[in-house]
């Protein structure tokens, strides 16, 4: 019952890439970047047992950022020259790489990472990929014309590496999709059929992971557009529960998203987030205990889990341990007054 974990992504070390970036430049290169990317997830498995989570990531050390740490291993798309494109709708410029030509995988994308961390911990492991609608939203186009097909051809090489990881061990894969929150119409008409082609043939446990994003200017800019009440989850969550899709992160605490919505999730886990990434004002167990007592209006105890808003790549390290044991403690605290 309350299972901690986390949505994905934790801070790198300032030895490791540049710190409070989402697209940071390494510190190294060649062998010596690999064993740097070794060596800050063995730091960060180890500080998330410390903390007390369930449920462990690799907290995307290896990777830049987490959609274009796919791509870099796919043929088709051109890194050289990237450009510069707004992204989930228009809410943020970002430079984007351009797609070329078919999409095929060079090889396995994460394969080090996911063997490293499962044979450095015990605990469930899960594994986070870019869903393929969010990768569509992050490329420049210039060989489909058509991003259903472009997020299509996005989907066989997500399946491809996602059951690769699946026989690396991992537990659990998610898919991350920031973009179903901005394309709500695409959501039901083809965003949920790509992402089952992402995830089709998977025995492990799958997983969606759908927020409002980073706390980044940009991202918190664009939610006080949103008004009072933030009502995306309510116009996608129908389509997500009719899913073959097992578990839903999603976002709640310090959120204007309201709670009821999670209700539509029948069946599904849900993940709900009982951490605010956008503040440095680390929760109290009692916060996250609160929280986990709100969900569980609408949520089942046995289908609970106490997991961030989002990935916490931008953060501060220090505060990042201190939120990922007050994750631990509260879920602790609400088993003692809800078990
Ligand atoms: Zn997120």
């Amino acid at each position: 019952m309350f299972e901690a974990t986390l949505a994905g992504s934790l801070p790198k070390p300032a030895w490791l890439a540049e710190t409070d970036k989402l697209w940071p430049q390494w510190r190294a290169s060649g062998e010596e970047l690999q064993q740097a990317k070794r060596d800050a997830t063995l730091l960060w498995l180890k500080a998330q047992e410390d903390a007390g989570l369930d449920i462990v990531t690799e907290g995307e050390q290896s990777r830049q950022h987490f959609v274009h740490g796919f791509l870099e291993a796919v043929n088709g798309i051109d890194f050289e020259h990237k450009v510069e494109m707004g992204i989930r709708g228009d809410r943020y410029k970002a430079m984007v790489p351009q797609v070329i030509g078919p999409l095929s995988l060079r090889g396995r994308v994460h394969a080090m990472e996911a063997q490293f961390a499962r044979a450095h911990t015990t605990k469930k492991l899960k594994f986070t990929l870019p869903g393929p609608m969010t990768i569509a939203d992050t490329v420049a186009d210039r060989y489909y014309g058509d991003k259903v097909k472009m997020a299509m051809a996005f989907a066989d090489l997500l399946n491809q590496e996602a059951r690769a990881l699946q026989a690396d061990g991992v537990d659990i894969i998610q898919f991350d999709e920031p973009a179903f929150n901005v394309f709500l119409e695409d959501v039901p008409q083809w965003g949920i059929a790509a992402l089952e082609k992402a995830a089709a043939g998977l025995t492990c446990t799958t997983a969606v992971h759908i927020c409002y994003g980073y706390g980044i200017k940009a991202n918190i800019d664009w939610k006080g557009s949103l008004g009072e009440e933030w009502r995306q989850y309510e116009k996608i969550f129908p389509a997500i529960a009719k899913s073959s899709i097992k578990q839903v992160s999603l976002e709640c605490y310090h959120s204007h998203v309201p709670p009821h919505p999670m209700a539509l999730l029948q069946g599904k886990d849900v993940l709900v987030g009982v951490i605010d990434v956008a503040s440095d004002e680390v929760e109290t167990p009692e916060q996250v205990a609160d929280t986990i007592g709100l969900a569980l209006q609408y949520v089942p105890k046995e289908r609970l889990f106490a997991c961030t808003n989002c990935g916490m790549a931008p953060m501060k390290r220090e505060i990042a341990v201190r939120k990922l044991a007050a994750i631990a403690q509260g879920a602790a605290l609400a088993r003692q007054r809800y078990g």
